[in-house]
């Protein structure tokens, strides 16, 4: 992979990584995309990470399917597809994480403490590894998403990192490979984190700026349907601080969990 890498930039070629943990879906393909549209050279990189997962978490069942990534990721313009194996990334005796720190304790760090020190990690080593002129994230992982810009920033990563929008189904689920996980009744009810997320939106664009008050009326939605809420919150988009104020880069953002399976969604106020 390094050496390719240093082929393409001798040959003048700019370089865009997508790293994903595979079982691709059109959230991915969306990056890919748009990672070819700005790059000469696209590496998708697949890989399910285990130190992002917990000990009780997913990470033997989490879905596989690497024949078929291949397809679906060859059709959207990826070049290479990078798929290390556990002992190229964690050899015996493997000790460096990256971590950053505060931010990673926030929203998802607060049920998950070790789960954005694996994530930095990786991609700070794909990172090294690839040396991608750009690297292209989804808003879905809105934490991740700020996270890594910040790790790129206080280590002086030369990459430029892109976040691109949320993929969603028809009704409004934003589309994750956890989906999978979903039986018919709980894929009927998982849409309701997007239906309270709009109208929290709805709620903010007819004035209403109380945090409690929006935040109160998204949980009464969500808990009608038996969906078990792991937080629910408003936040400043630089630091994850709560705030009282819905305010513009107010990211309200929500993790539930739906049956067995935790989802994510957030929506951020732009204006
Ligand atoms: P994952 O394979 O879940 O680690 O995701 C790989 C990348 O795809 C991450 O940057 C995610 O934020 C992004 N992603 C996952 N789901 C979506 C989606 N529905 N829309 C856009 N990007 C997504």
């Amino acid at each position: 992979m390094r050496s390719f890498s240093q082929h393409q930039k001798k040959l003048g070629k700019t370089i865009g990584l997508v790293p994903t943990m595979g079982y691709l879906h059109s959230g991915h393909i969306s990056l890919i995309e748009r990672a070819k549209k700005d790059c000469d050279t696209v590496v998708v990189s697949i890989y399910v990470n285990p130190t992002q997962f917990g000990p009780e978490e997913d990470y033997k069942r989490y879905p596989r399917d690497l024949e078929r990534d291949k397809k679906l990721a060859k059709a959207a313009g990826a070049d290479v597809l990078f798929t290390p194996s556990n002992k190229e990334i964690y050899p015996d005796g493997y000790s460096t994480y990256v971590r950053v720190e505060k931010l990673s304790e926030k929203l998802c760090g607060v049920s998950r403490p070790t789960h954005f020190r694996g994530v930095t990690t990786v991609v700070a080593k794909l990172f090294n590894i690839i040396k991608p002129d750009k690297s292209y994230f989804g808003w879905k992982d809105a934490q991740q998403l700020i996270i890594i810009k910040k790790m790129v920033e206080d280590l002086n990563l030369n990459v430029k990192v892109v976040g691109l929008p949320t993929l969603r189904e028809k009704d409004g689920l934003a589309i994750s490979s956890r989906n999978k996980y979903l039986s018919k009744e709980e894929r009927e009810i998982a849409p309701i984190l997007y239906q309270a997320l709009q109208k929290a939106k709805k709620i903010v664009s007819s004035g209403e700026r109380n945090v409690e008050k929006v935040l109160r009326e998204l949980k009464k939605i969500i808990e009608e349907k038996k969906i078990k809420i792991d937080y629910l919150k408003a936040v400043n988009l630089s630091d994850f601080a709560d705030v009282k104020r819905i305010e513009k880069n107010t990211l309200i953002a929500v993790a539930a969990w739906v049956g067995q399976t935790r989802l994510i969604d957030n929506m951020l106020i732009r204006n």
